[in-house]
């Protein structure tokens, strides 16, 4: 399968999305597809209702809403619509993803209080604890996988702090969803994003949110955007039974219920999180061994998603490294670390443990020759 792969694609996308893809998925994409019938609008409530069961077994609770766009859409759609006019949103900040946040709810006029950490630092209970007794603030949101680092943030501990502050919590598990399992009803979770072309391994082209239908049931009218306004997506997907407001990603909804399939077949949730952590400890451990050090140590909060790594010597060259690896099939993925020389190797997608060890056995070469 994997030297198939190898024939169509040039090389194997070993970064966190866009990301390799399965035949199947892509052959989705070779033919026209109309939207206005029910046929379509079929297809999407499967999809919905697909992804609701994915996320918890509380299936009445929970709705989902599909967004054009690429992942940042939906978390500013969400943003945009759920924090009311005289709400005001903590974000907790270790990473890129969630500096996104920051200047989201900034640019979009909320009212905003930042926790900032090192994108090297797991966010603090007590310092999260504290500050949410501030009654004022409304809503909380934070990421669950920082894909800046590949850490794994305590959403779930977070999550229990909020929820005993009565505010609403908003996840962004962009990178996560698909490939850690969880349960949103468990972790009291009211708003969790992600997108099409992460865990679930579809393409890039929507997004999606998994909500709490009574949250998102009070959320009308308050979105500062039209194309944006998640209450108003989800009320005509709801209401018109899988219709999406404006032009939808055919090719790549067609794509996505493919990719929902093939989660199904490998296993679930469950299963492909097992792959990707054998694939992360393989990388992690072999990558070690031929000197790179890892940034984030292989605890709990290493996700199995993408594994940052220092540079092994001050000289070293990440551009000769890259195009050497994308010469032998493999394109990883630059560092996105603010202070620290390093590159990030991501093993989710239609990527498989004996890839991992191809890409390890080209390293390895690689030191030797240099
Ligand atoms: C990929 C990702 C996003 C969205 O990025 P887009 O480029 O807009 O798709 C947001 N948050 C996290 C944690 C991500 O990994």
């Amino acid at each position: 399968m994997n030297a198939k792969i190898e024939l169509e694609n040039q090389y194997l996308l070993l970064t966190p999305g866009p990301l390799s893809t399965s035949r199947g998925v892509r052959s989705a994409m070779q033919r026209d597809w109309c939207t206005w019938d029910q046929e379509y609008n079929q297809l999407v409530q499967d999809i919905r209702q697909r992804l609701v069961a994915l996320a918890t077994t509380q299936v009445d609770v929970y709705t989902a809403v599909l967004m054009q766009g690429s992942g940042s859409f939906s978390v500013e759609a969400v943003l945009g619509t759920c924090v009311p006019e005289n709400g005001k949103i903590l974000i907790i900040n270790n990473g890129a993803y969630g500096a996104r946040m920051v200047q989201m709810a900034k640019r979009l006029k909320l009212n905003v209080v930042e926790l900032a950490y090192a994108e090297t630092e797991v966010p603090n209970l007590d310092e999260i604890a504290t500050t949410l007794s501030d009654a004022s603030i409304t809503h909380v949101a934070c990421v669950h996988c920082e894909t800046t680092t590949g850490m794994l943030n305590p959403i779930q501990e977070i999550g229990a702090l909020v929820k005993a502050q009565g505010k609403v919590w908003i996840v962004d598990a962009m990178s996560s969803f698909g490939g850690v399992p969880l349960d949103i009803a468990d972790w009291n979770i009211d708003f969790l994003i992600s997108s099409a072309n992460k865990c679930i391994q579809g393409v890039p082209g929507f997004g999606f949110v998994l909500a709490k239908r009574e949250q998102l049931e009070k959320c009308q009218g308050q979105a500062r955007s039209v194309s944006l306004d998640l209450y108003d997506q989800w009320f005509t997907m709801e209401q018109q039974q899988g219709k999406w407001r404006f032009t939808s990603p055919t090719h790549v909804v067609h794509a996505f219920h493919h990719a929902l399939l093939e989660l199904e077949q490998e296993g679930g949730i469950a299963a492909r999180y097992q792959r990707y952590l054998t694939s992360q400890n393989t990388l992690a451990k072999d990558m070690q061994a031929l000197g790179f050090k890892c940034v984030i140590e292989q605890n709990k909060y290493q996700s199995p998603i993408i594994t940052t790594f220092l540079y092994p010597e001050d000289d070293f060259s990440f551009e000769a490294f890259y195009y050497h690896l994308k010469s032998t099939g493999f394109v990883i993925y630059p560092g996105k670390i603010s202070d620290l020389a390093c590159f990030r190797i991501g093993n989710i997608g239609e990527v498989y443990l004996d890839d991992i060890e191809r890409l390890l056995q080209a390293i390895a070469r690689y030191r030797t020759n240099v």
